[in-house]
Parts: C-alpha cells; sequence; structure tokens
C-alpha cells in the first residue's frame, strides 16, 4: 500500500500547535507547510510468530492492555518529581461537569480528536501522565478516555485518572469498562459512580479471559459479550454515551470477519454512539473495515484508533502480542537505526504522521491516538497534520 501523493509531504520541524478555528471541510491538504521527503513504501506483511508464545496473549483484542502493560515501565522512568496535584479529590464540583457524549463530537462539520490513557501503577506515573496530558489539551481533544484493567484497584485508577483529567482540564472523559469478573449491579455501581464524577460516557467492552484462562467465561448473572453490556448500559443510563471496540483485522475469536462484524452490529443495535478500532498500520485493513461495516448498515462513526510505535523493539513486542500486519518497510527503516533511540522515534514519528494523514484523506469522521501516556510522538504528529476539524 502507499500513502496519498499529500501524505509524502511532510515538514520535519518542530511543529507549531493546530488550530482548532476552522471548522470547514474545504478540500485541502492536511499536511502542514509541505516539504518533500523520502518516500516511504508501505507493502505490508504479516509477521507471523510461534504459536507457542503466550497462546494467551496472542489475543488481538488485549493488544492495547498488554502494551500497556509492557511499556508502563518507561512511562514511569521518566518522571522525576511527584505532583502534589496528585491526590485528587474525587468529589468534584458537579458544576463543572460537561455533559457532553461521545456522538457530539463527531458529524458533518466536527472531527472527533480523542486520546486514550491507561491508569499508572505508581504515583510518579501518575504525575508524569498529567504532565503529558497538559501538553495533550492543547490540541483540544474532544474527549480522553482511561483503559480498565481487571484489578480493583486498578479500576479505582481508571476513574482517578479521568477525575483528574476532567478536574484539571475541564474536557470530556470516558470510563472504559468491562464484563469481566463483574456481576450487573457490580458494573452499575461502577458506573453510578462515575456518573457523580461527572463522567458520562463510556468505552463498552467485554474484556479478555483472565490470566491463565484461554475462553472467556462471564460470572454468574455475568454478561457474555458487550453487546449485552451496551443494551444493559442503555436501559441503566439512558444519557451516557456508549463507544465500542472494532477489529479491522478481525477479533480473533470470531470464526470470519463477516460474523465478527455481524456481532459489531449487534452491539451498534444494542445503543452504541460510535466504534473506535483496535490498533492497525496497514491503512487498508481500516478501509476494508470500514466498507464492511457500512454494507452491514452500521452507521455511526468508526474512528480509527492510531498508536505510534517509536522504537524497534515496541514494534517487536506489538507484532508477537497480536501478528498485526507491519509495513516491510516500516520494519526495515527501524531495524536501519538499531540502538538509535532518536532515529527510531523520527521513524516511529513519519510513519504515523503519514498514515494518519492519508487516513484524513481517505475521509474519517474522528482519530483515536493510544497515548500510551506520552505527548512527544502525537505533539509531533498533530504539528505536522492538519486535523479537518
Ligand atoms: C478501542 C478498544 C479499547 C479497549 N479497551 C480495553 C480496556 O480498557 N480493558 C480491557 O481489558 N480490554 C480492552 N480492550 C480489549 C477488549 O476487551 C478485547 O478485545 C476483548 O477480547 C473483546 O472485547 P469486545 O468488547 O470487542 O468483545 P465482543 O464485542 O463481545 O466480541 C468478542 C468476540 O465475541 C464475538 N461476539 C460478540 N458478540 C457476540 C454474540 N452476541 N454472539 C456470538 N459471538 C459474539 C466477536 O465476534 C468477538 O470475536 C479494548 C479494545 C478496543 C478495540
Amino acid at each position: 500500500m502507499e500513502f496519498g501523493e499529500n501524505s509524502q509531504r511532510i515538514r520535519r520541524s518542530y511543529p507549531e500547535l493546530p488550530r482548532r478555528a476552522s471548522r470547514s471541510r474545504k478540500p485541502r491538504s492536511n499536511l502542514k507547510k509541505p516539504r518533500l521527503p523520502p518516500a516511504v513504501t508501505t507493502e505490508s506483511a504479516t509477521l507471523h510468530f510461534p504459536l507457542g508464545l503466550l497462546r494467551y496473549s496472542l489475543l488481538i483484542g488485549g493488544l492495547v492492555r498488554r502494551v500497556e502493560t509492557v511499556l508502563a515501565g518507561s512511562q514511569q522512568g521518566d518522571c522525576a518529581e511527584i505532583d502534589s496535584r496528585n491526590n485528587i479529590n474525587v468529589e468534584i464540583n458537579v458544576e463543572r461537569q460537561l455533559p457532553m457524549t461521545l456522538a457530539q463530537a463527531y458529524g458533518p462539520d466536527k472531527f472527533g480528536l480523542s486520546f486514550e490513557l491507561f491508569p499508572p501503577k505508581t504515583e510518579k506515573g501518575m504525575s508524569a501522565l498529567f504532565r503529558h496530558v497538559s501538553r495533550l489539551a492543547k490540541f483540544q481533544p474532544d474527549y480522553i478516555t482511561c483503559t480498565y484493567g481487571a484489578g480493583g484497584s486498578t479500576q479505582d485508577r481508571t476513574l482517578e485518572v479521568i477525575a483528574g483529567v476532567l478536574e484539571r482540564h475541564n474536557l470530556p472523559v470516558a470510563t472504559h469498562l468491562t464484563c469481566v469478573g463483574r456481576t450487573p449491579d457490580e458494573l452499575k455501581d461502577y458506573l453510578s459512580r462515575a456518573e457523580k464524577l461527572g463522567i458520562h460516557n463510556v468505552v463498552a467492552l467485554r474484556g479478555d479471559p483472565p490470566k491463565g484462562e484461554t475462553e472467556f467465561r462471564p460470572v454468574e448473572g455475568g454478561f457474555s459479550y458487550a453487546n449485552e453490556l451496551v443494551a444493559f448500559i442503555r436501559s441503566e443510563f439512558a444519557d451516557m454515551g456508549i463507544a465500542v471496540g472494532g477489529y479491522p483485522e478481525t477479533h480473533q475469536e470470531a470464526p470470519n470477519a463477516e460474523a465478527d462484524i455481524e456481532n459489531l452490529k449487534r452491539k451498534v443495535d444494542a445503543g452504541a454512539d460510535l466504534v473506535v478500532t483496535q490498533l492497525f498500520y496497514d491503512n487498508r485493513e481500516f478501509f476494508d473495515f470500514r466498507e464492511r461495516c457500512q454494507v452491514a448498515g452500521i452507521k455511526v462513526p468508526i474512528v480509527p484508533g492510531l498508536l505510534p510505535v517509536t522504537n524497534g523493539a515496541q514494534v517487536q513486542r506489538i507484532a508477537s502480542l497480536c501478528g498485526a500486519k507491519l509495513p516491510d518497510q516500516f520494519v526495515s527503516d527501524l531495524q536501519k537505526h538499531e540502538g538509535d533511540v532518536s532515529g527510531q522515534f523520527e521513524v516511529g514519528v513519519e510513519y504515523a504522521t503519514k498514515q494518519t494523514a492519508d487516513l484524513i484523506e481517505a475521509g474519517i469522521a474522528g482519530i483515536h491516538y493510544y497515548v500510551l501516556n506520552k505527548s512527544e510522538a502525537i505533539e509531533r504528529v498533530l504539528g505536522v497534520v492538519s486535523l479537518p476539524r
């Protein structure tokens, strides 16, 4: 695959921040101040890894969560001091809440920009996270989400992170939520707590089987699939914004792509407002997926989820976790800079920039970045690409 012509024109100097003022959708280049860099070809190849590699870890669905786990150490390593504001007062002033729902971020004259965080394990990680969020907030995201893990303390951290984002930046936020190990009453209790904190949006997921198990088993009386969770949220929290996960490269448990799309449609029919996709590196996968959604009659926004890769080791981990299709040229460009952290960062940023520009050129409702609690790569990408907003 080759990215569009415009995508080949990248300004490599340090970016100015994009302005949000213009909401017009006039055709224009989506790259700021074009300058021609060396072309990057993107012929794709699926990287195959031995199935013996933790079969459990090969599940594409849990990739982001696992990538977070793998990378969490590095994000925590770069924070020096503890931010005293980390002691978040969970009794947030209700009057400051923004009652915006996720669906309102997208529309004919709206391009939704969103960032996804994960709950750090330590106070140090928490303070680093909020420093990065402050930088990301300058891009005026339409909302910020935070993932939800299996453990109770991590789940409280999820609320702490998004309540903190809301309190500091007054930005709309969404909590992720999974059915893992939770009864409907417990899920309801979590969402009631979230609502009291001013959180009116949820990314509703089934979740992956707990560690050591290969099959998802609901708790007694619990939900087996995300569409049941979506229906439950709609019935209990009618006004809540709901996003669901979609899989351009097909969820690993689905018998085939068509069945997976049918199941995605169940989630939309149950009341989801939009679909956010699993990460991918070959835009053709996304375009094909979007087409399958259209054919199936899925009419809500399909928002691509992108994770800029900024070092070679990360690529290998991602590949080993999900068997994602990674462009040969991209992998080899990263390999050329082996041992050169900043060289690999530049290659990753350039790839993510072109991938973003190409998606925009093809007309997308918005974009969701898995930022992995860091801001540098996204600042570079969004400093170059003009979002149509
Ligand atoms: C945007 C995004 C965010 C995520 N955030 C988190 C997170 O915060 N925490 C976390 O633990 N994980 C997260 N995940 C990973 C997710 O939990 C896994 O991918 C999980 O394996 C599937 O979740 P789901 O909601 O897509 O499941 P489902 O939509 O329930 O699908 C699971 C599988 O079952 C099939 N299926 C669905 N419905 C039916 C049905 N009614 N009958 C038969 N088969 C059906 C599907 O085709 C699919 O193969 C995220 C994934 C994405 C894409």
